[in-house]
């Protein structure tokens, strides 16, 4: 029975996986069609959000 690998169970990392993509920069993003005007610059822009961990960006159209 030498050949036998002990495996370790799904650790906590696991449950975790979407928002380590975000973590590492890979988010998911949705354009929120919403709030696409920026009353700062005074123009349109396109909202960005990540479905998963809510960090949102801005596009300057
Ligand atoms: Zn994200």
């Amino acid at each position: 029975m030498s050949d036998v690998i002990p495996f370790r169970k799904p650790s906590l990392k696991e449950k975790h996986k979407g928002n380590t993509l975000c973590r590492h920069g890979h988010h998911k993003w949705e354009v929120d069609k919403t709030k696409q005007f920026d009353v700062k610059q005074g123009k349109l822009v396109t909202i960005y959000h990540c479905v998963r961990c809510r960090k949102q960006k801005v596009m300057s159209i």
